[in-house]
């Protein structure tokens, strides 16, 4: 049996850069992707906010295009646009992204086993099983996204529940670069429909949903323009937040979408990770420098600090979203636009900690106005809750 310091499933963006901080510490890391070519097919949007920044992964050459705002349409089609005077995201080139973080840890001193699918995580002895043979190491780290057999077993009383992410890459007439389009449609809530431009004539146009593939296609479909032309077709799953969710089990660990550290409002799930990235990794090396597993526990506690809240009002939020009608948006809309709620979102909208935008509208008592078909004791549980 090949031992390691630590095994790694998966070599996704978040599994690549756990594999590269930690060859970067001087750990014998060995990186296991199922896939011969990294990246491939596409299953992202590649939309982040410029908070990726301060994570230290993102390289200039992988960014597409730089936008400073999204234009949010209603069901029946008024606009409102919230905008900052700088950029506020970057739209990535997500299959170059991907190959270059794992190529990051490559050059780190990470050992690669491409092609080679794990089978099996043994949870109780730290090994793994492939259809060549077993290895073992002192912590395994699983990042193998959303359809997850180690979660699974971490916890068993529990069903993993994904969105389905539907996107096409769509050549397209000269369009502008600045904004993204989002939009609202009944059949997909809590999901919604995104427009996203990748070069003056290319774009991403997507959704996701909680229906089905063909449905999901029909959506998409009307929503293109006549003189848009489908390059390709991609799809996904984007794993739900639930706040229940164990994600160590003795020296084994879950990283990224396999432990679901995902934003619920709007299904990304890479600034998320690599911030988990960075608790894991700290934990992982006191864990292997004094042989403690406490830390693995320590990630999963501080993991819970840094995300639970957060993500508890983004889920709850869904939940509202997903009982709104097309008219409850409709009226919602107008409204935003007679009280200029698109000024308070834009200085106070971000798009990964929305709770600072979600205790604006309360406190100012704005949200109430503007969805009053909706259970104002529901929207005062989610203040509890803030
Ligand atoms: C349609 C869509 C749009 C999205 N848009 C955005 C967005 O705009 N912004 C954003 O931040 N996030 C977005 N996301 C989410 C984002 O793509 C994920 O959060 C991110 O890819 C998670 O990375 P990961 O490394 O955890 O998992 P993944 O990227 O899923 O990587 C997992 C890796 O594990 C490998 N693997 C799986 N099983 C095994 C096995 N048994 N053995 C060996 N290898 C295995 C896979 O081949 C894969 O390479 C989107 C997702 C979808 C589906």
């Amino acid at each position: 049996m090949t031992n390691y310091d630590i095994i790694v499933v998966g070599a996704g963006p978040i599994g690549s850069t756990y594999a590269y901080k930690m060859a970067k510490e001087g750990f014998d890391v060995a990186l296991f992707d199922m896939k011969n070519r990294i990246g491939q097919p596409l299953q992202c949007a590649g939309l982040v906010s410029t908070n990726i920044c301060d994570t230290k992964n993102l390289p200039e050459h992988v960014i597409n295009n730089r936008v400073k705002g999204a234009n949010l349409y209603s069901p029946e089609g008024t606009m409102i646009r919230v905008r900052k005077e700088k950029t506020v995201a970057y739209v990535l080139d997500r299959v170059m992204y991907d190959k270059y973080l794992f190529d990051r840890a490559v050059d780190a001193g990470v050992t690669h086993h491409l092609g080679e699918r794990v089978l099996d995580v043994d949870i109780d002895n730290t090994t793994i099983k492939t259809a060549e043979r077993k290895y073992s190491a002192k912590l395994i780290a699983v990042a193998s996204g959303p359809t997850c057999h180690t979660s699974k077993k971490m916890n068993p009383d529990l069903n993993d529940e994904s969105f389905l992410g539907l996107q096409y890459t769509v050549k397209t007439e000269n369009q502008e670069l600045d904004y993204v389009n989002l939009s609202i449609k009944e059949g997909i809530l809590p999901g919604f429909l995104w427009e996203i431009p990748t070069s003056p004539f290319t774009k991403r146009v997507g959704l996701f949903t909680e229906g089905s593939y063909s449905e999901a296609e029909k959506i998409l479909n009307n929503q293109l323009k006549s003189s848009d032309e489908i390059i390709e077709k991609h799809n996904g799953l984007i794993p739900k937040f639930n706040p229940n969710k164990r994600i160590v089990k003795n020296n084994t660990i879950l990283l990224g979408d396999s432990a679901s550290q995902v934003k619920p409002t709007t299904g990304g799930g890479l600034i998320s990770g690599f911030n988990c990235v960075e608790i894991a990794s700290k934990n992982s090396i006191k864990m292997l420098e004094e042989g403690n597993n406490k830390y693995l526990l320590n990630y999963e506690k501080e993991y819970h600090k840094r995300y639970y809240d957060e993500f508890k009002a983004q889920k709850n939020v869904q939940n509202i979203i997903r009982d709104m009608t097309e008219d409850d948006f409709n009226y919602m809309f107008k409204k935003l636009k007679e009280y200029e709620v698109d000024k308070i979102i834009s200085e106070y909208g971000d798009m990964d900690n929305q709770t600072p935008l979600l205790k604006e509208l309360v406190k100012t008592g704005i949200i109430f106005k503007l969805v009053p078909k909706i259970g104002v004791r529901r929207l005062k549980n989610i203040w509890k809750s803030l």
